[in-house]
């Protein structure tokens, strides 16, 4: 199918962008890689009257990291960040869940930022935002403001941003000194939407034998409507890294109860519930085996 007709504007300065988003009110819509507003349009489930095409603002594709996070300008593609030293070295589980998005061409289109504006439940990335308790930068011509992942994401396919608002970043908080961070998803086929994925942050205290778990946060990818993050402490802290495998049955069964699955035609919510809990002890038991940081 092709989409209704519209018309598209490309402005040259977030500024003249920002103009014309007030100006044009809810009839317009920011295209940023068209991964997802693409279809959308060509399936007439959206028929905006304009485009605002962002691509040729200045400045907006910069990745920068340091011990406060990882922060992603608007227009860095998820391939930008999958292969960005600095990102992966403060924050690995960007890459580990990059690398889940997709197909490399949609990758080297798609960015992070539209995909949190996108807000998909199925997306990588607004899970990653929440687990990392990362926030956003937006910005209108009445003013700027941050938006902590917890208060972004309203409900499926649904932010809390106005329509002249743009994401002009996104800040995705850091890898703490001795956690490990897993990802795992289960795909009917590679590069498919997921039908449960895990993130997972794992952390440790001591060395050796001595070494003990102190804490495990998770979140999940189409599983659940919002993304979370869902502390699960209490399972695991105090327990010897070398004994994970006796709370990893508790772990999944803490998920598996706190979880509550979408139902759709690509899986049921009890499979999806199931699933979840596999994933997750799994990644747990792995992570607690070894540092899951892949190398740069
Ligand atoms: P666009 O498509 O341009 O925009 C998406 C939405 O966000 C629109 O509503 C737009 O108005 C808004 N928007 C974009 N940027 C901004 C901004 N800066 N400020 C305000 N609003 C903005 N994604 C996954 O996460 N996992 C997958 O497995 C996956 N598989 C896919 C498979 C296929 C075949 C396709 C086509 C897409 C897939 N995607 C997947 C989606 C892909 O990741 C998109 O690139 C991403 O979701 C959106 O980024 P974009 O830059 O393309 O945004």
């Amino acid at each position: 199918m092709k989409p209704a007709p519209f018309t598209l504007h490309r402005p040259r300065t977030l500024a003249a962008a920002l103009e014309l988003l007030a100006e044009l009110g809810p009839d317009a819509k920011v295209l940023a890689g068209g991964q997802s507003l693409v279809p959308v349009l060509n399936m007439r489930l959206a028929a905006p009257a304009h485009l605002v095409d962002i691509t040729a603002l200045p400045d907006l594709d910069r990745v920068e990291s340091s011990g406060a996070g990882v922060t992603v300008g608007a227009l860095a593609t998820h391939r930008a960040v999958e292969h960005d030293a600095g990102a992966h070295e403060h924050q690995p589980l960007l890459r580990q869940a990059l690398t889940h998005v997709a197909h490399p061409a949609i990758r080297n289109r798609g960015t992070v930022v539209g995909s949190l504006a996108h807000a998909d439940p199925n997306g990588e990335m607004p899970m990653i935002l929440a687990l990392t308790e990362g926030h956003v930068r937006a910005v209108s011509s009445r003013g700027e403001r941050e938006i902590p992942a917890a208060e972004l994401f309203v409900g499926p396919l649904e932010t809390c941003l106005e329509p002249d608002e743009i994401l002009v970043s996104a800040t995705f908080g850091a890898a703490r000194a001795g956690a490990r961070t897993g990802f795992d998803e289960l795909a009917r086929r590679s590069g498919d939407y997921a039908l449960a994925g895990v993130g997972m942050v794992l952390a440790t205290d001591g060395d050796g034998a001595a070494e003990t778990i102190t804490g495990l946060s998770a979140g999940f990818v189409s599983v659940t409507d919002l993304p979370e993050r869902l502390v699960l402490d209490e399972h695991v802290a105090g327990t010897p890294t070398a004994e994970a495998r006796e709370v990893a049955e508790a772990v999944a069964a803490a998920v598996r109860e706190h979880i509550d699955p979408i139902d759709d035609i690509h899986a049921t919510a009890d499979y999806r519930r199931h699933l979840a809990g596999v994933i997750a002890r799994r990644t747990f038991t792995r992570l607690a085996r070894t540092n899951d940081r892949p190398r740069i």
